[in-house]
């Protein structure tokens, strides 16, 4: 990242050598696809440049008191990439590496997923650039509150709807409700989704993601062969995503052998208890340091450890091209978004290791989050099971989808996700027309 905006604390507090990155930019890192796909769409080239460019942009300061008095004034970012299939939907994220470029692509991503999964929704996100770790609650309630004020006229049931991501959780979406909420005189569930259920969240979205990419792991391994029962599994990320897609594959019948979270990696060949996991991490201030059920190893060790599937559920840029060659797994699922590099591609896919994109295996969040939102504006909320179902067949279907998409025209998953999701945003683009 080349030109790193950070508020005057951020930029004191945190400054940590960059990783080493394939590619520097992840928008950048999201057009490279795109024109591989257009490619092959033969997308004319205004439809091009509408479809890539993010239809707004909004960058607000955001000032909070602090708890010791002093007033911080932090960066905050909505983009919206598109809305030609409806209100734009996607997460916000709170971290001190949130850079624009980063939100760029993250909004263009849901545009991608929203239409590969057909969820009648546009694309956005949200980032604002703080260390939720060392905040207190109320300084996360304020900080949360004023952005919110900051975006009363960028957010709406109708407009454009958040959603939790990295380090934003139920309670966060609560905030935002009741913010929103109070500007308009009237409790506006809608306005958000992945909130507590008593405030009108879904049964079954805090899985969702995390059930989504065990259904599109185990149709993987169904046309590829594999038994649930013979494979061993190895997941960066032990969040909200990481920590579910363990516990489901696992019911599954699968091994987990790895597991891995900011303090490393953690490795038992004879399979981890990913209940002791998760029981510990709640236990421990949500990190698995010192975890005794395996044996340390780093991150960089479990990319490449020995397993069946892979499955990156932390952030960006961990599959390189500097361990892309080393991968012992068949199959890699991404939890995360954006954590293969374009130049990792090539050599998976030259390997012949099967990739189920991003945009693919990580849609069930934003499935559930349209259930969520259908069934505020309805006033009338499903069962576990309906919800689980109906997830379940979206994601079976979107992953039959692509995967026929990739026979067709002798493409990776990824291009296929891609060039099915650009096919549909460009036709409903097309019978809109534009505006003049
Ligand atoms: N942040 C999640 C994602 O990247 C969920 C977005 C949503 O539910 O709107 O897909």
């Amino acid at each position: 990242m080349t030109t790193f905006k950070r508020n005057v604390y951020e930029r004191a507090v945190y400054q940590e050598p960059a990783p080493i990155r394939d590619n520097e930019n992840p928008f950048e890192a999201m057009v490279e696809r795109f024109d591989v796909a257009a490619k092959i769409l033969g997308l004319d080239p205004g439809l091009y440049e509408y479809l890539v460019t993010p239809s707004r942009i909004h960058i607000t300061a955001i000032p909070v008191v602090m708890d010791d008095g002093r007033l911080r004034v932090f960066e905050g970012y909505r983009v919206i990439h598109n809305e030609i299939l409806g209100p734009s939907k996607g997460g916000i994220r709170y971290a001190p590496d949130v850079h624009l470029e980063e939100v760029k692509a993250l909004a263009a991503w849901m545009t991608w997923k929203c239409a590969l999964v057909n969820v009648p929704f546009g694309g956005a996100k949200g980032g604002v650039i703080c260390n939720p770790k060392e905040m207190s609650p109320g300084e996360l309630e304020r900080l949360t509150r004023r952005y919110t004020a900051n975006m009363i006229d960028v957010f709406g049931p109708d407009k454009d709807i958040p959603a939790p991501d990295m380090n934003t959780n139920e309670q966060i979406m609560a905030w935002i409700l009741d913010t929103y909420s109070m500007h308009s005189r009237r409790t506006e569930n809608a306005v958000v989704t992945g909130k507590p259920i008593i405030l009108g969240g879904s049964r079954g979205r805090r899985e969702a993601t995390g059930r989504g990419v065990m259904t599109v792991t185990l149709a993987a391994m169904e046309r590829l062969g594999m038994r649930p029962g013979d494979s061993t599994v190895a997941v960066q990320g032990f969040g909200n995503v990481g920590s579910i897609a363990a516990q489901l594959l696992r019911d599954q019948g699968c091994r987990i052998v790895a597991i891995s979270d900011v303090t490393g990696g953690y490795h038992n060949a004879g399979g981890i208890d990913i209940d002791a996991a998760i029981a510990y991490a709640a236990a421990h201030g949500n990190t698995l340091e010192g975890f005794p059920g395996a044996e340390p190893i780093t991150n960089d060790e479990l990319i490449t450890c020995a397993c069946d599937v892979l499955v990156p559920a932390a952030k960006e840029d961990q599959v390189t091209r500097h361990n892309a060659p080393n991968i012992q797994a068949k199959i890699i699922a991404e939890g995360a978004n954006g954590p293969t590099t374009p130049r990792a591609d090539d050599i998976l896919n030259e390997r012949g290791i099967m990739v189920i994109p991003d945009i693919l295996a990580n849609a069930g969040g934003v499935t559930v989050s349209y259930f969520e939102w259908v069934q505020d504006r309805q006033g009338y909320f499903w069962t576990t099971e309906r919800v689980n179902s109906r997830l379940d067949r979206m994601m079976r279907t979107a992953f039959d989808q692509v995967f026929d998409v990739a026979q067709k025209h002798d493409v990776s998953l990824r291009i296929a996700a891609y060039v099915d999701s650009i096919r549909k945003v460009a036709d409903a683009l097309r019978l809109r027309g534009i505006y003049a």
